[in-house]
């Protein structure tokens, strides 16, 4: 009997990509290959068109002017673009850009912010955030009225899932005068999102979370705001980030955006039932297991659960070939280096080593479910066994 691949619950690392975007992109990798900027022949016009076409589709996901957006190679790009972009347009002799952000943040925010901070381009100020993740809200309050030039929170957390009151959090950022940058890489395509009617000022997003293609992404840019391009070149995209478009790639997010602003309000709720259920699985087998992260406020197909005593290398290496699940973000799950999140959220030593991060998504079936909970429990069994508890 042939092997079946392990169980793919790791969609917060990136997700499978939609059949039909697949088949989008393909048609421009073949047929449609013109370059958006040939402006002599019909090969151009056709990849132009598709570049708007795709500009219209993320606009109407993510509620902003068409053009606000511009096409990057993926989130960590947007992320740049946005922090050193505004950091770099502070012209000469400027004070310091007075960044404030959540720990929570993914690592392309904070290093990022800190990368400035060392060059003496920025000043931070980290917000403070409870065991579930939530930010204090008074204390932003308080550092906004301190006197801030930006404010970084995503929309969603990587981690715990943990979603974040963007539209509170834009109004006392506008009480105050401050801008706000948002990450919305796991938020975009799962809850909804207003850019331009909550008075964001940039926020960045990526196709491959929302089951497009992997090195694409967008960062929206509010008029008014000015940023400095990190990449020069051949003046694209309003001299901001130049280079020939990536426009199969860019077509593909477009119809994931367009899929997503589709069927986001049916999927969400079917994934939220499977996560509840795989939940209340793991907590009835392993009774002393911790959900982590805001339970009442928290990403659809996010299942982050900790397990006292019991090391999340040790369950991982009983489950590698059975299911794809996660002890960290992929970013930092690379290194031996503890999540950033996990040790912010002030967790026990014992809940930090025993975290596991489950990520559902629109193709995962009751039955992948329902195995997942049984190897996971039998893992943490043998595992129990195995350290004598
Ligand atoms: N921000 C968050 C919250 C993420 O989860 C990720 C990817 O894991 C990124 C940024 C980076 O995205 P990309 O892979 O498109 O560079």
């Amino acid at each position: 009997m042939p092997l079946r691949p392990p169980i793919y619950l790791d969609y917060h690392a990136t997700t499978p990509v939609d059949p039909r975007v697949v088949d989008c992109v393909v048609s421009y990798m073949t047929t449609q290959f013109g370059n958006a900027s040939s402006v002599d022949h019909e090969y151009g016009d056709a990849a132009a068109a598709a570049v708007t076409d795709a500009k219209r589709e993320i606009a109407e996901l993510l509620g902003s002017s068409l053009g606000s957006v511009i096409f990057t190679s993926g989130a960590t790009e947007s992320i740049n673009l946005a922090l050193q972009g505004l950091a770099n347009s502070r012209r000469a002799p400027s004070s310091p850009l007075r960044i404030g952000l959540s720990p929570l943040e993914h690592r392309a925010v904070i290093d990022t912010c800190e990368v400035l901070e060392r060059r003496g381009a920025a000043r931070l100020t980290w917000f403070l955030v409870d065991t579930a993740g939530r930010l204090d809200l008074q204390q932003l309050e308080d550092r906004c009225r301190d006197g801030l030039d930006l404010v970084c929170v995503m929309a969603a957390n990587n981690e715990i899932g943990t979603i974040y009151p963007l539209l509170e959090i834009s109004r006392i950022c506008a009480r105050w005068g401050v801008r706000l940058f948002t990450d919305a890489t796991q938020a975009a395509g799962k809850v909804p999102l207003e850019f331009d009617e909550w008075g964001i000022a940039l926020m960045a997003v990526t196709a491959h979370k929302m089951y497009g293609p992997k090195g694409v992404g967008a960062l929206l840019v509010a008029p008014g705001i000015d940023i400095d391009p990190l990449i020069h070149g051949g003046g694209h995209q309003r001299g901001l980030r130049s280079g020939t478009l990536n426009v199969p790639g860019i077509a593909g997010f477009g119809l994931a955006c367009q899929l997503r602003r589709k069927e986001m309000a049916g999927d969400e709720p079917l994934i939220a039932c499977m996560r509840d259920r795989l939940q209340a699985s793991l907590v009835e087998a392993i009774p002393d297991a911790v959900v982590n992260g805001d339970k009442s406020n928290r990403l659809a197909g996010n299942l982050h659960v900790s397990i006292p005593g019991v090391p999340n290398t040790a369950v991982m290496a009983r489950l590698r070939h059975l299911l794809a699940i996660s002890t960290g973000s992929a970013c930092s799950s690379g290194t031996v280096a503890q999540s950033h999140v996990m040790r912010a959220l002030g967790l026990s030593d014992d809940l930090v080593e025993g975290s596991l991060r489950f990520g559902l998504g629109k193709f995962t079936t009751d039955e992948e479910v329902s195995s997942a909970a049984f190897h996971v429990t039998a893992a943490v069994e043998k595992v129990r066994h195995a350290l004598g508890a």
